[in-house]
């Protein structure tokens, strides 16, 4: 039989510590509900999966509570099977939301970790180095360092531009001004500048995904900019060259 609560877990508010600590679980049962996670057969990205089942551990002493859920979970859209399990403790608090960070791990991995690099053929040579490289970081797993090189990316790219000096962000929003992007472009681009500001100065891994996303935007951006008006090209002075019927 499963238990739940353990006898002499402090809740909130009848500690001498006040960490806002509460287990999720308390309030969100989801056996039989629908959760959102990754599904490689799926493509990769957060798809609606069942709980068929689930199993809630709660510890704790004094100074320190937790708990871990664990999830079987059955995707909606290819019916495969996958284990998640989500777990919190009162030591580990996003000290920005006050919250506790929950840590998320599902079974087996939705994301594969070698990532083929854009031909970087047609790249000015800054670019296509930090580039590749950062694809490097990600297939050995160094999340920091990729978040990180994305960024980076995105400045070898401004300056390649001329875009005036500023930070990164009105660098962005140059290039939008500049024709080089579109608006929505410029958006996505913005959010993985969030993504390289936290892996820098804050030193906090990127999720995979998040790395994935950050790539899928940057591969989209280089391949307008540079790789698609040499294609145009070649496409336009293949039709010039053709006698005419
Ligand atoms: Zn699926």
């Amino acid at each position: 039989m499963v238990s739940f609560g353990i006898p002499g877990i402090r809740r909130p508010g009848d500690g001498k510590r006040s960490t806002g600590y509460r287990c999720l679980s308390e309030e969100h049962h989801m056996e039989g509900q629908q959760l959102l996670i990754p599904c490689s057969s799926c493509g990769g990205n957060r798809r609606n999966h069942h709980v068929l089942k689930e199993y809630i551990n709660r510890w704790g002493n004094e100074d320190i509570q937790g708990e871990s859920v664990y999830q079987i979970c059955k995707c909606a859209g290819c019916n495969d099977i996958r284990f998640r399990i989500e777990s919190s403790n009162s030591d580990d608090i996003d000290y920005r939301t006050g919250e506790a960070q929950i840590v998320e791990n599902v079974y087996p991995e939705a994301i594969e970790s070698s990532r083929l690099p854009i031909d970087t053929s047609r790249l000015p040579d800054s670019i296509a180095r930090i580039y590749k490289e950062t694809v490097i970081a990600f297939n050995a797993g160094a999340l920091i360092l990729a978040g990180g090189g994305l960024r980076a990316t995105v400045e070898a790219l401004c300056q390649d531009k001329n875009v005036p000096d500023g930070n990164l962000q009105s660098k962005i929003d140059n290039l939008a001004g500049q024709g080089f992007l579109a608006a929505p472009q410029a958006d996505l681009l913005h959010e993985e500048r969030y993504l390289g500001n936290a892996a820098l100065h804050e030193i906090v891994a990127p999720s995979k995904l998040d790395v994935q996303d950050g790539f899928d935007i940057i591969d989209t951006l280089l391949t307008t900019i540079y790789i698609l008006p040499d294609k145009a090209e070649r496409l336009r002075l293949k039709r010039t060259r053709q006698p005419a019927p």
